[in-house]
């Protein structure tokens, strides 16, 4: 068996990639379940577009009310310049699903929720529209060679986990714990590594988030080799199921990547939890 001495490098690595904003239209929507709905961008802005990791994230400009197109800001030397005197555009996160440059096409996978400008944009996006995006601004790539890896995660994280689940090389080990509404929310995946897949179902409690903590509470985690552990999700949970891995299962805080992509009763949530 090889050992890590034999294998790539493990450094989880940052990359940053140049500011820029890009104006997109719309070329396909394709609703995945009830619960999660795909669109395809396409444009030529997306010539140079640039995602180098799962975990990447790119700011999703929605047009105010009445307007076509969105208001996008200027690359500045540090950072988005907005015109002066008016009000921000607003502006969501999400990840880069799918990338094709050659195609010119950007997939982005929506989470249908009950309000907020992203989730009402989606529900009736049509070809044709516009919307805005900028960045990626930088990524953390994380290198498929760990001897097993471990994605937690909500709707919101659907779409990174499925895009690594794409990358892993064949035969990795890899297990997914993932809580959505019912099963109904459920989708496929199309890995070569061996997947253990543990869905949960927060509509069976009543309690959003408890599944989840209980699935990862009840997940094997292989004593041998090194692994790494990325989580996405709603902001508590994510901090338990951090909290539960690092002080009740000695996963080592370099080999864990958790993030809050929204907090309950808060707007455009994301902070990488760390000590
Ligand atoms: C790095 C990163 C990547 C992300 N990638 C994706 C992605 O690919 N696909 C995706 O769908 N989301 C993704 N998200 C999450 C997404 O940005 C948030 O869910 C965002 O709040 C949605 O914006 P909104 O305008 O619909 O709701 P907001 O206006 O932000 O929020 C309105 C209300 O809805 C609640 N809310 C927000 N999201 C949800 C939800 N999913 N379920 C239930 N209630 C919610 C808020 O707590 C608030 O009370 C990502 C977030 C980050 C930080």
């Amino acid at each position: 068996m090889l050992t890590n001495d034999h294998r790539a490098d493990l450094t989880v690595q940052r990359v940053r990639h140049p500011l820029k904003f890009r104006l997109l239209q719309v070329k396909q929507v394709h609703a995945l379940t009830p619960h999660l709905i795909r669109v395809t961008f396409t444009g030529d802005d997306l010539h140079d577009f640039v995602s180098a990791s799962f975990d990447d994230h790119i700011k999703v400009f929605f047009p105010e009310p009445g307007a076509d197109r969105p208001a996008l800001p200027e690359a500045g030397p540090d950072g988005p310049v907005f015109p002066a005197g008016q009000p921000r555009p607003t502006a969501r996160d999400f990840t880069p699903r799918r990338f094709d440059r050659e195609a010119r096409e950007l997939d982005i996978e929506f989470a249908m929720h009950e309000a907020g400008p992203a989730a009402t944009w989606a529900a009736q996006a049509k070809v044709g529209q516009y919307l805005g995006v900028g960045g990626p601004r930088g990524s953390l790539v994380i290198p498929t060679g760990f001897d097993w890896h471990l994605l937690i995660g909500d709707d919101t994280a659907l779409p990174a986990i499925a895009r690594r689940l794409e990358e892993l090389p064949a035969g990795t080990r890899a297990a997914a714990v993932i809580e959505v509404a019912d099963p109904s929310a459920r989708i496929e995946f199309s890995t070569r590594a061996e997947l253990h897949l543990v869905w949960c179902y927060r509509n069976e409690t009543g309690y959003r988030g408890e599944p989840l903590l209980q699935a990862v509470r009840e997940i094997y985690l292989p004593e041998d080799g090194e692994g790494y552990v990325w989580a996405a999700g709603e902001s508590a949970t994510m901090r338990a199921v951090r909290y539960h891995l690092c002080t009740e299962r000695g996963v080592d805080k370099s080999r864990i990547r958790a993030a809050s992509y929204w907090k309950q009763g808060a707007v455009a949530v994301h902070e990488n939890l760390d000590d």
